[in-house]
């Protein structure tokens, strides 16, 4: 789409910023700009951006959609899901204690300050969430072992310094051995101890209130396809202190009216989206990478299910040696066409990666399968077998 720049300069804002296309077949990623907006947050967001607004009123409207959508007593918006973990772990040890909501993140005395997690939960989604419990000033109390956890390990690690229980639901956890969301409630509301939710790119906006959390925190650029932007619904009193923090730590988290107002109209699109209509879409570029990968030597294509149940699935290419590639070197070949193409590679080690329908602009998902087609029948590059490697010399080198 030719944009045009309030000057009337006819080049696209790619063009004048110097940013390449990409195909993102890799799913909502932060690094790759989060989401394709949808209109109704677009307009939203370009119709509040010139307006004076008072931002508590704005926050109690969000309020009134977040509770109509997720069935929680309350809710506000605030800058990403990240932030809403640390603002309702720091309002579960601060409650409406507005001088405690100013002594945080460092000065804790006298306020409950751990929080339970199981240790199988405690994942990186970009930045370690251990880190956004430590931002509010609490510590991280891992409960189990990676692989699992039982009933006693939660409830032996509920004391009285406990704050709250965080339950993660996501692919990145471990998909087995932990306990289910009822069992971790189940044990921590006997000691009366509240449950936080992280469910960032969880579709299901009611199901974990109605299985027992207290408060759920969404993002509001994934699945719902809004701006950058997070989602905290639940309980009132424990949505309210949250809330509060925007005093204090969740400062230096602030959201903008336009986040908000985005956020908003992003809620409402999901409401009367087409969902069996994407869900088509969806289907049909996968069947057409998987056509497109049939009888290639050493390449296997399968349609898998998303890990936690959420209306979705994704293309898992098995790709063996003796297809000339490795996962690794055949997602690095993608990645350095034009336009890149940016596949699912999370898991490329043990040999696979994932092509992720979500986030495709018309035509992309053909221009993929034509990729494949080409580079699987073309010579092989130099770096074809190149093995993973966790290198951060790259993110060192920003902003050169
Ligand atoms: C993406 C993600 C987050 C972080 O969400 P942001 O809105 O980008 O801050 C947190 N938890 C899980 C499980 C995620 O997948």
């Amino acid at each position: 789409m030719k944009t045009y720049s309030a000057n009337g300069s006819n080049t696209t804002i790619r063009e004048r910023l110097g940013l390449r296309p990409i195909i993102n077949v890799s799913g909502t990623m932060t690094s790759l700009g989060a989401s394709i907006i949808v209109p109704e947050a677009i307009s939203a967001m370009a119709e509040i951006a010139s307006q004076w607004v008072e931002m508590d009123d704005l926050q109690r409207a969000a309020s009134t959609v977040v509770a109509r959508l997720t069935g929680g007593e309350a809710g506000f918006i605030t800058a990403c899901c990240a932030s809403g973990i640390t603002m309702a772990i720091a309002g579960s040890m601060t409650g409406t204690n507005l001088l405690a909501i100013e002594r945080l993140p460092d000065d804790t005395e006298g306020l409950k300050s751990e929080v339970i997690v199981q240790l199988g939960h405690i994942v990186n989604y970009g930045a370690p969430i251990d880190q956004s419990i430590r931002l509010a000033g609490a510590k991280t109390i891992p409960a189990g072992t990676v692989s699992v956890t039982q009933d006693y390990h939660v409830r032996d690690a509920i004391r009285d310094r406990t704050a709250a229980g965080l339950y993660v639901v996501a692919h990145h956890t471990v998909q087995y051995g932990m306990l289910s969301l009822e069992e971790f409630c189940e044990i921590c509301h006997a000691r009366n101890v509240p449950v936080i939710v992280d469910a960032a790119s969880e579709y299901d906006l009611r199901g974990f209130l109605a299985r027992g959390a207290d408060i759920v925190i969404y993002s509001g650029h994934k699945f719902l396809s809004g701006p950058t932007s997070g989602i905290v619904t639940g309980r009132k009193d424990l949505v309210r202190a949250a809330y509060l923090q925007n005093r204090g730590v969740a400062r230096a988290m602030k959201v903008g009216k336009e986040s908000i107002a985005g956020t908003i109209a992003a809620l409402e699109a999901w409401e009367k989206r087409d969902h069996a209509g994407i869900r088509q879409r969806e289907e049909a570029a996968l069947n057409l990478w998987k056509d497109a990968l049939q009888g290639i030597a050493g390449i296997g294509a399968e349609i898998i299910p998303d890990p936690t149940a959420n209306p979705l699935d994704r293309l898992q290419v098995f790709v063996r040696p003796e297809s000339g590639f490795s996962a690794a070197g055949l997602a690095s070949a993608l990645a350095a066409g034009s336009p890149p193409i940016i596949v699912r590679n999370h898991e490329v080690e043990r040999g696979h990666f994932f092509l992720d329908p979500c986030n495709l602009h018309p035509g992309e998902a053909e221009i993929v399968a034509e990729r494949m087609r080409a580079l699987l029948s073309a010579e092989r590059p130099a770096d074809a077998m190149n093995q993973p490697r966790k290198v951060s010399s790259g993110a060192l080198r920003w902003p050169d």
